[in-house]
């Protein structure tokens, strides 16, 4: 192994026995959480609470669990972010890249006995006690997968779950995925994952009065051949109207409608969350390194999949878009990694 191994094998193996002896565990998904967040946390969350520990889930908004996630939670561990506790006696945050990703619950890391920080975010900027991050992985929940190992605790058809939800969302449906984690993944199987329903709820199932609000977004997406130094930039804009009246797992996946234009290297959806406040999500294809320009716009992410969030009209977010995607930025080829969440 190499130190860099070395010294993760011993992060983990550290935060696994704090989290063994602990009395009292709440843990945090980011917000506006995914299956990777909230997976891999409430994965944790069962095994902790089935050693006898008292155990709540939350994130501080919005204030409802996503509907496709709610069956993972088959010991009803999430609670409202007003009930997590003011002084938790440990907290492990997950698949947070950066303590604002907490939003109203970030003073929480100040307060706790402990904070256990579980991340594979190329931008995580670090924080808490006991610190599990890898930008190699794939998902936050291979991490979550080698404390639960570290702790000595069995796989089962709930734990299972939660950590293949994370898994295969995070890399598109192992798109991205290397060999150890399709090694996970049958591993995951092999526990009792129940693929395609699950698959089905979280990645392939809308109301039927989507189909119409997503055509007419698609069909004001436009194609900017010149940006990102000439590899080309497709956006589309969701405005509030549809924000408010569909779920996340549908404004979400637009991104992925509009990725696969063969003309740019960068796809990027605006969500509007405020009059004036845009929510980005970003796509690129290897060659451009978007964890770099999120961060130069305020937010975080990953090579491939990053994201961040801007006060404006659509045309100075698109502007201030375009000018982060600078040439130096640009790279001949890298293997596309984290992909998703
Ligand atoms: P998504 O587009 O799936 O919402 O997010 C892609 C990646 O970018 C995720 O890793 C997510 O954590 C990150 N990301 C998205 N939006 C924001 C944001 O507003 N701030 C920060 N710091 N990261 C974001
Ligand atoms: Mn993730």
């Amino acid at each position: 192994m190499t130190a860099v191994a070395d010294a993760l094998t011993a992060d983990i193996d550290t935060a696994a026995a704090l989290l063994a002896s602990a009395h009292d565990v709440t843990l945090l998904a980011h917000v506006q959480p995914d299956a990777d967040a909230l997976g891999s946390a409430l994965a944790l969350g069962i095994a902790l609470r089935r050693r006898g520990a008292s155990v709540r889930v939350s994130f501080a908004e919005p204030d409802r669990m996503p509907e496709s996630l709610r069956p993972l939670d088959v010991l009803g561990l999430v609670v409202p972010a007003d009930e997590v506790p003011a002084e938790p006696e440990v907290l492990v945050a997950c698949d947070t890249a950066s303590i604002g990703r907490l939003g109203a619950l970030a003073g929480r890391v100040s307060t706790a006995g402990a904070t256990v920080l579980i991340d594979h975010h190329a931008s995580n900027t670090g924080f808490g006690t006991h610190r599990i991050v890898d930008a190699s992985v794939e998902a936050t929940a291979v991490l979550a997968h080698r404390v639960l190992e570290a702790m000595g605790e069995p796989l089962d058809a709930a734990i299972a779950t939660c950590l293949y939800a994370g898994l295969v969302t995070d890399t598109v449906g192992f798109r991205t995925a290397g060999p150890a984690a399709y090694r996970l993944a049958a591993t995951l199987v092999e526990a009792g994952v129940q693929v395609e329903p699950l698959v089905r709820r979280i990645m392939d199932t809308h109301p039927f009065e989507w189909f119409a609000a997503l055509a007419g977004v698609l069909g004001d997406t436009a194609l900017d051949p010149d940006a990102a130094a000439g590899l080309g930039l497709v956006h589309a804009v969701v405005p509030a109207a549809l924000v408010e009246r569909f779920r996340s797992e549908e404004i979400d996946g637009v991104i992925d409608e509009i990725r696969g234009t063969a003309e740019a290297e960068v796809a990027a959806v605006l969500k509007q969350v405020g009059p004036r406040r845009w929510s980005v999500s970003m796509r690129a294809k290897g060659r451009i390194d978007l964890a770099a320009a999120a961060v130069a716009l305020g937010g975080g992410g990953h090579r491939n999949a990053a994201g961040f969030t801007r006060e404006g009209t659509p045309d100075e977010v698109l502007a201030d878009l375009r000018s982060a995607l600078t040439p130096d930025r640009v790279s001949d080829h890298n293997p596309i990694s984290a992909a998703g969440g």
